[in-house]
């Protein structure tokens, strides 16, 4: 086991004058979980190969432990890589899949291979399996087979190239869950690279979040959900994404307001404190964010105390646990969850509204000025009494 560290790692791919790793520094603790998660093409991948030593970084260090290993060959790196393409060999039964790593690059003896084949077997609870060839396993027990040839070799290190992907969901989640009790059990030093957020948030002692080559906020999973870095961050991370709205700060007799930029259908009232502490002024371009979650709507605009908005629904998509109404409000749609019981038609009126805590901001660069505030006495106090906290 050991901290992986990198340190202002640039990967460019000359040929295609691409950067697909900009400027990256990231430490992973010794033990700890790390999920490297963005959109397709962003760079997590070549991240992690730049890791493995599959590729070389065209400026900057990666170390392992106390190792700088920028020269060192992948097999000398003592690091297991798991991918979706788990690629067994057809004719050895699982014992000779697992162990094959093992007879091949160690010396060890047959019987202690045959141990740690067995005792990853057990972990991954495959041990009816071992004498099965990989053609009669399921695509999830193929996939613990992959995970069991990384586990034998006790690595400093497992990384994960989006090792579920050619599982479906329901076998998807279930594998999740296992891969982050085993790498807990085995607290082996593990980066996951997924371009699958919710599978970020639920798996991750900490997420990366990437986008275009640059790493935007590094933070544990409900830090990035409810005080992303910026804009990118906010709308990439949550399902259904974050609502977001280009807006101006403009004066209504002296007090200030956010007006959507685009079709004014959305006034918002500040107050003297909020413009005080993000320095806004008449002018200012700002864009502003509410979670799904914290949109609440009524069928009259008497139910809030606070500022609401005349919308229609558009849709009403019903999850069980909740719904989600689609609403429009002047040329843009707003996403919100609200209980199962609340079922408007479509094409009635809704009123919606957000309250000021549950408000996000992002400056003209897209850069976070305010993030929703979770301050809640109730949660607090139940949490603390936990003792979780
Ligand atoms: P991700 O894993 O986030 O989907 P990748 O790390 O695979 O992204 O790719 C990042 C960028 O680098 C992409 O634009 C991709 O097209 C490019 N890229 C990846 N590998 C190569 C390569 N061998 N040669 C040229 N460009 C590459």
């Amino acid at each position: 086991m050991a901290q992986i560290a990198l340190n202002h790692v640039t990967k460019e791919y000359s040929g295609a004058d691409i950067v697909a790793v900009d400027d990256v520094s990231l430490e992973i603790d010794d033990g700890e979980f790390l999920v490297l998660v963005g959109p397709s093409g962003c760079g997590k991948s070549t991240t992690l190969r730049t890791v493995a030593g599959l590729e070389t970084a065209t400026e900057g260090d990666v170390s392992i432990g106390s190792t700088r290993v920028n020269g060192l060959e992948p097999r000398d790196r003592d690091v297991a890589m798991v991918f979706q393409n788990y690629a067994l060999y057809p004719h050895m039964n699982v014992r000779h899949n697992i162990g094959f790593g093992l007879r091949l690059a160690t010396d060890m003896s047959k019987g202690e291979i045959e141990d740690r084949v067995e005792e990853a077997a057990g972990l991954l609870e495959i041990t009816d399996l071992l004498d099965q060839k990989p053609k009669a396993l399921s695509g999830g027990q193929q996939q613990r087979v992959a995970l069991g040839r990384a586990i034998v070799r006790e690595p400093q290190a497992f990384l994960f190239d989006e090792p579920l992907s050619n599982l479906d969901a329901r076998l998807r989640k279930q594998m999740r869950t296992e891969i982050a009790r085993i790498q807990e059990q085995l607290d082996v030093t593990s980066i996951y690279v997924t371009h699958d957020q919710e599978e970020a948030m639920t798996m991750g002692d900490r997420i990366a979040v990437m986008n275009d080559g640059k790493l935007q906020q590094v933070g544990r999973p409900n830090e990035v959900y409810n005080d992303p870095a910026n804009r990118f961050v906010a709308g990439f991370i949550g399902s259904p994404s974050m609502n977001m709205l280009e807006s101006e700060v403009a004066e209504s007799d002296g007090n200030a307001e956010l007006q959507s930029a685009e079709d004014g259908a959305l006034t918002y009232a500040l107050s003297a404190e909020m413009t005080d502490e993000y320095a806004l002024t008449p002018g200012d371009r700002v864009t502003i964010g509410a979670r799904p979650e914290d949109v609440r709507v009524a069928v009259s605009p008497d139910a809030f105390d606070s500022q609401s908005h005349e919308t229609t629904v558009d849709v009403v998509e019903p999850l069980g646990s909740d719904n989600l109404l689609y609403l429009s409000l002047g040329e843009t749609t707003w996403t919100a969850r609200v209980p199962p019981s609340f079922e408007p038609s479509t094409g009635e009126s809704a009123y919606l509204s957000f309250p000021p805590e549950a408000l996000h901001l992002f400056d003209e660069r897209g850069e976070t000025l305010k993030s929703r505030d979770l301050t809640d006495p109730l949660t607090t106090s139940r949490v603390t009494a936990a003792g979780t906290d």
